[in-house]
């Protein structure tokens, strides 16, 4: 994994260029018919003087539209913002070649919305391949998810028709026990569900737990049930590749299909960047022909999207390098294990993945006042909580951190 670091002013030159490249709407360019254009000027005034400083902000102002998906032909969607297209292609290549090891040019993707959007989008195409390929019906396609997961998978399954199987996860490692897969899958079986849509969670946002990808692959082809992997890295895909040199998630491992990977998570880009990214020759199950008045076609839940966001993503991810962000992401991890190792001192039980930076709590270790105090989050707001967990991130100062352990172990001794 390389790519440099680049300067703010580096950034800059390559943005305006791309917006350049991008038909100006304020130009005297002739485009009558596409629809897209700037924003508003009453409030977004294009000349306010620190626009020429913000590439961003200038590409928000732009409003360039990203509709489609840009890695699939060299042609351009949309050919007026074939500049900042560009950037899109650049970034999908980026985030599968370097971050996930994939062979160069042999993935697509796109900016989604969100990690929602992005875990619906791989349930789509996989329905829609089995349909294709083995002439399935609805009713006979499972999708196949851990207790742990996120609601993004009943909520993807209730639109697309497909069966809930959901495993049970073994209450201490949060692992998907061999046991539930094993019956869950035969009583699906017995069902009449012949096909599989399973989801590898590239950790959890609860517990930041990660599944074993292999323990998954291996047991559908040894049932021999055809099925496809996607990994939902929402949480994780920014961070875990960093901290984990011998990752299994990563486009080298045949199991993995496709990929969930939100940038508005760790990367800490705006809302509406959650990436995308699957193998090549899967789009094309979910075409949708009918977009006649897209040049290439619509392949994405989402339709017209800002191209604003992907320019967000790549110039994080750009202005850091991924030597800066390996550093981040390390010292994150490094004050995490700092938490842990303290709470172990004060004989708390958690659970976490040495990789992540997530903590769950055990909830009887504090009261529900301390919690609340910091704001941790509950596994369930409608029963009592038996976990809180502290997510550590660049906001969260070193002086809470040992602010809130000290109360804790108040609390720890009081009821000793
Ligand atoms: C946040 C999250 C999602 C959903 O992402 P949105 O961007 O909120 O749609 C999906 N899966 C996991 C594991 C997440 O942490």
């Amino acid at each position: 994994m390389y790519w440099k670091k680049q300067t703010h002013e580096q950034l800059k030159e390559s943005i305006f260029k791309a917006l350049e490249q991008n038909l100006d709407y304020r130009g005297d360019h002739p485009i009558l018919g596409v629809p897209g254009t700037y924003l508003d000027t009453m409030e977004f005034y294009p000349d306010a003087p620190f626009l020429k400083d913000a590439p961003f902000m200038s590409a928000m102002v732009r409003n360039p539209n990203h509709i489609g998906v840009h890695t699939l032909s060299d042609k351009s969607v949309l050919e007026v913002f074939k500049g900042t297209q560009q950037i899109e292609k650049d970034l999908i290549k980026l985030v599968a070649e370097e971050i996930f090891n994939g062979d160069s040019n042999q993935q697509d993707g796109y900016v989604a919305t969100g990690g929602t959007e992005a875990n619906i989008q791989a349930m789509w195409i996989y329905r829609n391949f089995f349909q294709k390929e083995y002439g399935a019906r609805i009713g006979e396609i499972g999708l196949v998810y851990s207790q742990d997961s996120h609601y993004s998978m009943p909520k993807g399954a209730n639109l697309l028709n497909l069966t809930n199987i959901i495993l049970d996860v073994d209450p201490e490692t949060r692992e998907i026990t061999k046991e539930s897969l094993e019956s869950k899958v035969n009583s699906a079986l017995k069902d009449g569900i012949k096909y599989f849509i399973v989801i590898a969670n590239l950790s959890t946002t609860m517990f930041g737990s990660v599944d074993d990808i292999d323990m998954l692959g291996d047991y559908f082809t040894n049932i021999n049930a055809p099925f496809k992997i996607h990994v939902d890295a929402a949480y994780g895909g920014f961070i875990y590749p960093f901290t984990n040199p011998v990752s299994r998630f990563t486009f080298q491992n045949p199991y993995l299909n496709s990929i969930t990977a939100d940038g508005h998570k760790m990367l800490q880009t705006p809302y509406g960047t959650g990436l995308f990214l699957i193998r090549k020759g899967y789009f094309d199950y979910v075409k949708t022909e009918e977009a006649q008045y897209i040049p290439g076609k619509d392949y994405t839940v989402s339709g017209s999207r800002s191209g604003a966001n992907a320019i967000s993503m790549w110039m994080i991810l750009q202005i850091h390098g991924s030597e800066g962000w390996k550093y981040r992401m390390e010292m994150l991890c490094d004050q995490t294990e700092r938490i842990c190792k303290k709470l172990e001192k004060m004989g708390v039980e958690y659970f976490r993945n040495p990789y992540l930076n997530i903590i769950a709590i055990k909830a009887k270790y504090m009261s529900k006042e301390l919690a609340h105090k910091y704001y941790l989050v509950a596994d369930s707001y409608e029963q009592d909580a038996k976990w809180y967990k502290i997510v550590v991130m660049p906001h969260v100062k070193p002086g809470t951190i040992d602010r809130f352990l000290m109360e804790l172990e108040g609390e720890v001794r009081g009821r000793m």
